[in-house]
Order: C-alpha cells, then structure tokens, then sequence
C-alpha cells in the first residue's frame, strides 16, 4: 500500500473538512474516493438516525460516498451517538476475490470511518440546530431567520431586492368563519404561495400569530404585490376564500448604504406602521415615505417663518390640578398651528423645527406670549397661575439662553414666579453641565425649572439627584393604569418614585392623567399635581381664562 499517498490525502481530507470558509463537499468526496481506492474499499456508506425508534426499523438518512459496483465479501462498521438520540453509523465494504486487509489497512479504515462520522455528524447537528432556531413550533421560518438571512447577503447581494413586512388582513375574521383547522391551512397555503411568487432564495418568516416578513427579488415583487392584495386560496371540499396583505415594503437599491439588518427592519417596520395608519394605502414603500416627509419637512420649514409672522401659531395652555383638593394651580403653554385645513399638532412640526434652531425661535415666540398672557391678566386684575413653557434641548448650544429667557420675561414685567421652564434629560456629559448650570441660573433669578418626560428614555437618577429641579414631571408612561393591581410593577414604581420625590422636596407633576381611577390612584399614593384629559385638553386662552377664574374643578360624582 502507498503509505505517502494515504497521509497526503489524509492530511487534505482532515483539511477540507474543517475549511473555516465553508465546506466544499465535492472536495470531501473526491479525496474520499481516492482513500477508498488506496484502502481498496468498494463502497462506503453511511447513515443517520434521528431517534433510536429509527435506527431499529433500519429508516436512516444514507449517504453513500463511493460506490465501485464491485461485490463485497467483507465490511468493517463504525457506529457513533450523539445527544438527543441522534445516531450515525459508516460501513465500508471490501472486494471479493482479492486479498483481505491487513491490520494496518484496517485501523487507517477506521481512523478514516471517525473522521467521515465526525464531520458529517456535526454538519448534521448543525443543520437539525439551524432547523430548531429558524423556525417556530409550527414550523413557519421565524424572525431570526430573516435576520441572518439579511445578515449573510449583506451589502451588494441584497441590491434589488425588497424587504416586507406585512399582516394578513382580517384574519380573524376568516378564523371566525371557516375554524382554526381551515384557517390554518389557507394561512400555511397563502405564506407558501408568497414564497413562490418571490421566485428563488425568497423567504418568508413569521413574526407571530398572522405578522410576516418578506425578502425577494424585486424582479418578482409584482407578482407578490398582487398576492397580497388579494389571492384566493382553496381549503376544505371545494371552497376558497380570498387573503389579502398590508405591507410596508422597502426597495433596497444601489444608493442604499447597508447598515446591517437592524436598520432595514426599521424601514420596513416603520412602512408597515404608515400602511396600518390607513389613508394612503395598504401597501406603502418605505422609498415613497422617505420622500412624503421630506416634502412635508421642506413645507413646513418654508411656512414656519411666515407662521410666526402671522401669528398662526397659537399657545394653548392645559391645566395642572391639585388631585388633592381639585384646584388649578398651574398650567403648560403648548403650541398649536393652525392652517387652512385645520390645526396641526405639534409632533407634526416640533422634529422638523428641531432639525435646525428653528425650535429655539418658536420657544421664545411661545414664551413671548406667554408673558404678554400673564402681564394681561395681572393687569385686569386675574389671579394669575405659573405657566410652564417648554424649552428645547437644542438651545442647550445657545450661550446666552438663561439672559434671553430673562430679557423677554422682564420686558413684560412678569413676576418670576409665575414662570416655569421644562427641560428635557440630556445625552451627554457636556449638556448635563450646561444644564445643571441654567437651571441654577433660573433657581436664582426665582424661576422655575422642572424635568420633563422624567422616566421616558434614558433618564438616570443622577439627573435628579444633581440637578436642583423644583418640578419632576413624571411621563405618562408610569402612570398606573385602571385594570393595574396595586402590587403592579408599574404602581409600585409610580408609588415609590412620588414619596422620594417628595421627600426630596420637589414637586411632582403626573403628565397623562385620563381616568378617574388613575385620579382615585394618584391620590392613594399620594401624588399631588395631575395634568391631563381627564381634567382638561389643552385649551385655547380664552377658554382657559375661564378655568383660572373658575379655580376649583368639581368633583364628578358618578
Ligand atoms: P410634552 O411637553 O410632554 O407635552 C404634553 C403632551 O401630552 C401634549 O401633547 C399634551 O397634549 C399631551 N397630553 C396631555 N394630557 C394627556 C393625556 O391625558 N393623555 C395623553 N395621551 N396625552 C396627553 P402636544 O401638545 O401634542 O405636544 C407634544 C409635545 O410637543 C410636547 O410634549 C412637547 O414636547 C412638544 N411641544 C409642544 N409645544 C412645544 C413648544 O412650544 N416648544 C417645544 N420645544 N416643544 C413643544
Ligand atoms: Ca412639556
Ligand atoms: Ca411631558
């Protein structure tokens, strides 16, 4: 026997094996036919059993790795297990009529049969691994799956195709109306009848209960688009009934800078939403959102000048009340646009203003009228409650904000403690400083400075713990809500957080406040200020005037 032939194709069998790069199987077979050769063996076959109920009844996976059609007379077997009852076994075959193999020939045989099982068990377990983790108890591919799909295109092969997201319309509906059983079926029917309609290497991934995700050729999305917008697909007998999809779909092109799979399940995520929001379709492209908001950006930062000019843009003031004793005591000026076609909110134009200092104009135009309000009221003789303004964290670049501030509040004669400025937490350590130092400015000039949104984002405890604020607003986010038990996370964190700030001695503002029995709540942890619908909206001056004179909020009784 040639022993230097037998290492050199060992070596290079062991080698391509464990290639890092990626297994090329072809490879694997040639050297193994060549060790075949050199070992005289005939035929090598090997099979895999996924439970020990199968390798009894003989039904395994076989994969024969040469097969010289020669008789045998003799074979050596190798048989491994592996966890999960999971069983390989190799067998190789010798030619009849020629001489028998010798010791040596017959423990390089079984060195060879080790690493063959070896190999192939472990792609295997990979595999049987891969099909448990991209799949779900259904067998539908899951999220994950569409990610590391993303993820291993990457870059340049993901360019042309289109990422979805989408959810079966009505679905219930069709659950209702012909059984869970059928509805299974029409859905494992329509997802497949998508994945076709994708063409090759598309897939499709559930998300849970009737929400999917979509990757294909932009070639075949035409052929997909009309499946979702309506496809009928046979169940039972004879019957059909037609599905249909709302998507958000994103076009990935050349001009598209990858940024990993997260960034394009946000595209398509935020679609979706637009094509859920209705109006516009049930099928929206990321690509024609992008260019809707910029043009309504564009619009909006042509008009904001003339807006300030005209005085479209309105304070409106929503009231603070004591839940203790249900008085106003105070009141947040918010801004309202109002158009032609009606008012514009504020979440529609206060990120377009804050992509430039835009925002910091329409704070002191708030401000402004804020003061010249207060002044008014003071003057016809009203008892005049603190307002709060809010200001933007983009200021925060601005040197002279606090003597700005200062300079329109005294051209109106206010007296400071009517004032309130709502900040909002920062990022970084830079505007923590600045912070930190203008809202010690505000304390001194006898201003108030209150924390807004407190618990949304990032927050941290250093903010209220270094930071001298008079006013927490804590976001509506951490209000209980009316079916939360007491002993919720949600109440116990709410509860806790009003009594430290208290004991800190800050004021404490619930933002969001809707229900009488968040009120019944707030007023058993003894939280003192509410702000929201259940008392009053935002109002218009005028209307909230009255409030003002009014004073006490009477107690609804039913
Ligand atoms: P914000 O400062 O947190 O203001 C409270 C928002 O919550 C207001 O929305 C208010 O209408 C709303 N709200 C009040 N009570 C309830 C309630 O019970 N339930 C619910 N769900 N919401 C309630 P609005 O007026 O649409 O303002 C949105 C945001 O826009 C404000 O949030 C503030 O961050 C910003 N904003 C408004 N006006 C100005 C402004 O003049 N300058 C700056 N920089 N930002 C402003
Ligand atoms: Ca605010
Ligand atoms: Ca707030």
């Amino acid at each position: 026997m040639d022993d230097l032939a037998y290492y050199e194709n060992l070596e290079k069998l062991a080698n391509a094996m464990t290639e890092h790069t990626g297994v090329d199987i072809d490879q694997v077979y040639a050297i193994l036919r060549n060790l075949c050769g050199i070992l005289r063996v005939c035929k090598g076959v090997t099979e895999f059993f996924s439970s020990e109920a199968q390798e009894r009844a003989g039904k395994g996976e076989t994969f024969v790795c040469y097969d010289s059609g020669s008789e045998s007379d003799m074979s050596i077997s190798d048989r491994t297990t592996m966890p999960g009852g999971i069983s390989a076994r190799c067998q190789v075959y010798h030619e009849a009529g020629i001489e028998p193999w010798n010791e040596q020939e017959k423990s390089r045989i079984t060195t060879v049969m080790h690493l063959v099982i070896g190999f192939l068990s472990r792609s295997r377990l990979n595999h049987l691994v891969e099909r448990l983790t991209m799949h779900d108890e259904q067998g539908y591919k899951n999220f994950l799956c569409f990610k590391s799909r993303i993820a291993q295109m990457g870059g340049e092969k993901l360019i042309h195709h289109a990422a979805i997201r989408f959810n079966l319309k009505h679905f219930s509906v069709i659950n209702e109306e012909i059984g869970r059983e059928d509805s299974n079926v029409v859905m494992r029917r329509y997802i497949d009848s998508l994945e076709e309609a994708g063409g090759e290497g598309a897939i499709v991934c559930r998300l849970g209960g009737d929400n999917y995700v979509m990757l294909c050729d932009q070639d075949y999305l035409g052929v997909v688009i009309g499946q979702m917008e309506g496809a009928p697909i046979p169940f039972g007998e004879n019957e059909r009934i037609t599905v249909s999809a709302t998507a958000g779909i994103f076009l990935i092109n050349e001009d598209y800078g990858y940024n990993g799979p997260e960034d394009i399940i946000e595209r398509i995520m935020s679609a979706y939403g637009a094509a859920k929001a209705g109006s516009n379709g049930d099928i929206i492209f990321f690509n024609d959102m992008l260019r809707i908001n910029r043009d309504k950006a564009a619009r909006i930062k042509k008009l904001f000048p003339i807006a300030l000019k005209n005085e479209e843009i309105q304070v409106y003031y929503q009231p603070k009340i004591n839940v203790q004793n249900n008085m106003l005591i105070g009141a947040e000026a918010l801004s309202r646009w109002h158009q032609d076609d009606g008012i514009v909110l504020p979440d529609d134009f206060i990120p377009v203003l804050e992509q430039s200092m835009d925002i910091c104009r329409l704070d002191y135009y708030v401000l402004e009228h804020v003061c010249r309000d207060i002044n008014r009221w003071l003057n016809e003789g009203r008892q005049v409650v603190r307002i709060s303004v809010n200001i933007s964290r983009r200021h925060m670049i601005e040197e002279d904000i606090l003597y700005h501030i200062l300079d329109i509040i005294d051209m109106y004669d206010v007296p400071h403690e009517y004032i309130e400025i709502e900040l909002t937490e920062t990022t970084t350590d830079v505007e923590f400083k600045k912070l930190k130092d203008i809202v010690t400015g505000l304390q001194e000039e006898g201003i108030f400075a209150a924390v807004d949104d407190f618990g949304m984002g990032y927050s941290s405890l250093n903010l209220i713990r270094d930071i001298p604020w008079n006013v927490i607003k804590v976001d509506k986010c951490f209000v209980p809500l009316d079916t939360e038990k007491d002993e919720s996370a949600r109440s116990v964190m709410f509860k806790n957080m009003v009594n430290m700030l208290h004991e800190m001695g800050r004021e404490c503002v619930t933002e969001g406040v809707e229900t009488k029995e968040q009120v019944r709540k707030l007023r058993s942890h003894g939280s003192v200020v509410a702000q929201g619908y259940y008392y009053d909206r935002p109002l218009p001056t005028s209307e909230f005037e009255k409030r003002m004179d009014m004073r006490y909020y009477p107690e609804d009784n039913d």
